[in-house]
């Protein structure tokens, strides 16, 4: 970010209460810094109202001080030429940017400037200060003032405090830190233009580490580059973003053949590494699954069940998955409510408790109770199975299309190829094909050669299905070739 592009308005009011709503400025600074001109002005106004004396106590501005000189109306005109487009710097800012807006909008204009605090500047370069008012910084810094509390006194200040925050923190920290303030694109003092540069806009996984290189942040990007630099944009004030990138030192990334590829490393990344600012994984609970069953009398009902079923593989079962016991519950009801299913009659409410379908709460407007429950009865079991399979039909476990293990190749546009082991939706590594001597070699692991067969070895080994595997798997099933693994030693061998 470069500050120098912009221009700045250091402004200080002094007003007659701290009220935006009712009370009035009876004097304004500014110096206009950066941008074509540097200028400075300042002006008592007329508040037409009486000064209140701890005001007159505070400022040394009286009544009659005031009498004659300008109305707000008439240098608001003067006022907006230089507030306009400039970022308002000022301390304890919100307040000034209040009296402005206020005053402002009588006249029809919409003042909503970038803001620059001093005071939270002040708090974020010298958190050990104990307090960081116009007065204390000016003895912290040595920069003495005949008077306080007057409009152009205080501007010098301000002014004085950013010159001296420039020097003492120097360029990089100062800049970063305002920046954060306005929201603008930063970046960590240790990290240069030429380390983000660097990093290509591929897919991967990226860390950010701290001062002593612990891990702060672990994700996988679509473009490294790009969602690098997203952590340090935008990430105004005080935000758990800014507390991110004011911890940051550096960024480790890793180029990778694809989103599946990121995603497959992230699973596994974040269980083992756990990152210190980053919400932690959700406490997976236990996948769940939902049987469709039938009743004696033929009538269909819905079972749930914690965990994934060991056989899974060679159920013939018709199951619904889900994430988690909540998961299903809640997506339960959402489906049936948009598919308008009768959760008693699938007997996943008991008849006791209440359910919200049209028929339930009587919305399907039909005559009488009795035609209701025939109505009910003609709705046959048949059609109404086949209503609730489609509505959970994106939750159906679908079978492994294959009788052998499969490759799945994933290739980015910088030529990063890798290619996915999996069996009955259990991934088994990554690897990456090495022309030269015609092998697929271990990704993970410095390029180990891996021949065919070890390969269907190590798929023999047993694993448990992991749900977030099945389901990121299967949304990729259609983006990316899958090879059974006969098929691809054929293709590879010629
Ligand atoms: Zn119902």
């Amino acid at each position: 970010m470069v500050l120098g592009d912009y221009r700045f308005a250091l402004v200080d009011l002094e007003t007659t209460g701290g009220q935006a709503g009712q009370d009035q400025i009876m004097e304004a600074a500014v110096r206009v810094l950066g941008g074509e001109q540097e200028l400075e002005w300042q002006s008592l106004i007329d508040p037409a109202c009486a000064v209140p004396s701890f005001i007159q106590g505070l400022t040394g501005i009286s009544s009659s001080m005031l009498r004659g000189k300008p109305r707000f109306s008439e240098i608001q005109e003067t006022l907006w030429s230089y507030l306009d487009g400039a970022i308002l710097v000022a301390h304890n800012a919100r307040f000034d940017a209040g009296f402005l807006r206020a005053n402002f909008a009588r006249y029809g204009r919409d003042y909503q400037p970038r803001i620059l605090c001093t005071l939270k500047l002040a708090r974020a370069l010298y958190p050990d200060w104990p307090r960081h008012g116009l007065e204390t910084i000016c003895e912290r810094i040595g920069f003495y003032s005949e008077v306080h509390h007057r409009a152009m006194a205080d501007v010098d200040a301000m002014k004085a405090f950013l010159d001296y925050a420039r020097a003492d923190k120097g360029e990089a920290v100062f800049n970063f830190e305002a920046g954060l303030l306005l929201g603008l694109p930063v970046l960590p003092p240790t990290i240069s233009q030429t380390d983000i540069d660097a990093i290509p806009l591929q897919p991967g996984v990226y860390r950010l580490l701290g001062e002593a290189g612990e891990l702060l942040y672990l994700a996988g990007a679509t473009s490294l580059q790009e969602q690098v630099c997203s952590h340090f944009e935008n990430s105004a004030g005080d935000s758990k973003a800014a507390k991110l990138a004011r911890r940051v030192y550096a960024v480790q990334w890793q180029a990778l053949a694809g989103d599946l590829s990121a995603a497959l490393h992230v699973n596994a990344a974040l269980r083992a590494e756990k990152p210190l600012l980053q919400r932690r994984m959700k406490a997976m609970g236990k996948p769940c699954c939902m049987r469709f069953i039938s009743n004696d009398r033929g009538e269909l009902q819905l079972r749930l069940r914690s965990g994934l079923p060991a056989n899974i593989a060679q159920t013939t079962e018709l199951l619904a998955l889900f994430r988690d016991r909540k998961h299903a519950k809640t997506r339960i009801a959402e489906l049936a409510k948009e598919h308008d299913l009768c959760l008693r009659r699938l007997a996943v409410l008991a008849d006791t408790e209440s359910c919200g379908c049209r028929i339930c709460t009587g919305a399907a407007n039909l005559p009488s109770p009795a035609e209701a429950e025939a109505q009910l009865v003609l709705a046959s079991n048949v059609e109404f199975a086949s209503r609730v399979k489609a509505a959970f039909a994106g939750y159906l476990y679908a079978p492994w299309p294959f009788t052998e293990p499969a490759l799945i190749h994933e290739q980015s546009q910088a030529g990063c190829s890798e290619w996915h082991l999996i069996d009955d939706w259990r991934y088994y590594g990554s690897f990456t094909w090495d022309a030269a001597t015609g092998q697929l070699c271990e990704l993970s692991d410095q390029a180990r050669p891996v021949d065919v067969e070890a390969i269907r070895l190590r798929c023999e080994q047993s694993k448990e299905l992991q749900y977030e595997h099945y389901r990121l798997l299967r949304a990729f099933r259609d983006d990316l070739p899958w090879l059974p693994l006969s098929e691809f030693a054929i293709n590879k061998a010629q």
